[in-house]
C-alpha cells in the first residue's frame, strides 16, 4: 500500500489475485457452527490432497481459534523472505500451512481484534504470503459468517465453498444460514460435507447413529448442492486431531473407514474442480 492512500476493496482484490496467480484452485472451508469438525475436515481432506500428489496448502482464518497447526503437529513461527513476505511452514510433502496462531510469541495468547483488524489481517495472508504453485488453497474459517468469511470471500470471490456440518437439526439450522450468506454473497458452493455421520462401535460392530443420519443428505437435496461425503465418527479422527498427525499419513488411519472417506472426498474434489476448469 502507498503511504497516506487507504487501500480500496478493490486494489486490495487486485492484490490478492495477482499474489494468488500460480494457486489453481481456492477451496473454503465453512460450517454453521462450532464443534462439527470443519477443522478437522480441512486438515484431512488437505493432507489426502497433498498425498494425490496435489501441492496442497493451508490458510487458517480461524483467528479465535486456529486450530490447525495443533492438528499438525507444527509448532512453528512464521519466517519471511528477503521482501518481508511471510513463507508458510512445510508439514509434508506437497503440504504447507499458514496460521495466526504462528505468528503469537504465545501460542496460548488471545487474539483481542475487532471487524477492521481481522479484515486488514486476512488482506495481509492473502497478499504478502509467498505461497507460490500450488493445485490447492484450503482456507479454514471460524463457524458461521462473519467478518472472516466477509474478507476472504470479498477478496476471492471464486473461490468454492464446502459446507460442513453434522447431521442434527440444530447443526443444519445454522448451516441454512450459512448457505443463504454464500448465496448473497454469489459465491460458487462446491457441496455438503455430512461430518460425524454414525459411529460403528469396535466392540460389535454395530452402527449408532448417535447424532441422527442423512440430514445432510436432504439438506443438500432440498439446497440443490452436491453432497460430497458422509464422513463417519471415528476414535482414529480425534486421536489423529490430538497427536498432530492427519488421519492419512498413517497406514491405519488410511484403511480407516473416516480416512478412507478423506481420500474419497479429496478424489471428488479434484474431479469437480478440474472438471470445472
Ligand atoms: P470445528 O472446526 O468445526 O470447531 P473441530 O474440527 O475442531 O471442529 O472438531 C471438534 C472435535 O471433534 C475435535 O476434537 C475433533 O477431533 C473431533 N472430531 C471431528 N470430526 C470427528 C469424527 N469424524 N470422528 C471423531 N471425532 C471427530
Amino acid at each position: 500500500m502507498q503511504s497516506g492512500i487507504p487501500e480500496t476493496k478493490a486494489m486490495a482484490r487486485k492484490k490478492t489475485m495477482a499474489n494468488l496467480h500460480d494457486v489453481r484452485h481456492i477451496l473454503f472451508v465453512m460450517s454453521g457452527k462450532g464443534g462439527v469438525g470443519k477443522s478437522t475436515v480441512t486438515v484431512n481432506l488437505a493432507a489426502a490432497l497433498a498425498q494425490k500428489g496435489q501441492k496442497t496448502g493451508i490458510l487458517d482464518v480461524d483467528l479465535h481459534g486456529p486450530s490447525i497447526p495443533g492438528m499438525l503437529g507444527i509448532s512453528d513461527r512464521i519466517t519471511g523472505d528477503d521482501q518481508g513476505r511471510m513463507i508458510p511452514a512445510s508439514c509434508a510433502e506437497n503440504l504447507s500451512c499458514l496460521s495466526v496462531n504462528m505468528l503469537l510469541s504465545d501460542p496460548d495468547s488471545a487474539i483481542i481484534w475487532r471487524g477492521p483488524k481481522k479484515n486488514s489481517a486476512i488482506r495481509q495472508f492473502l497478499t504478502e504470503t509467498k505461497w507460490g504453485a500450488l493445485d490447492y488453497l484450503v482456507i479454514d474459517s471460524p463457524p458461521g459468517t462473519g467478518d472472516e468469511h466477509l474478507a476472504v470471500l470479498d477478496m476471492i470471490p471464486d473461490a468454492s465453498c464446502i459446507m460442513v456440518t453434522t447431521p442434527q437439526e440444530i447443526a443444519l439450522a445454522d448451516v441454512r444460514k450459512a448457505l443463504h450468506f454464500v448465496s448473497r454473497m454469489e459465491a460458487d458452493l462446491l457441496g455438503l460435507v455430512e461430518n460425524m455421520s454414525g459411529f460403528i462401535c469396535p466392540h460389535c460392530g454395530e452402527e449408532v447413529q448417535i447424532f441422527g443420519s442423512g440430514g445432510g443428505e436432504k439438506l443438500a437435496q432440498q439446497f440443490s448442492i452436491p453432497f460430497l461425503s458422509k464422513i463417519p465418527i471415528d476414535i482414529s479422527v480425534e486421536r489423529s486431531g490430538e497427536n498432530g498427525r492427519p488421519l492419512v499419513w498413517d497406514k491405519t488411519g488410511k484403511d480407516s473407514a473416516a480416512g478412507k472417506a478423506f481420500l474419497d472426498l479429496a478424489d471428488k474434489i479434484i474431479l469437480m474442480t478440474e472438471s470445472a476448469h
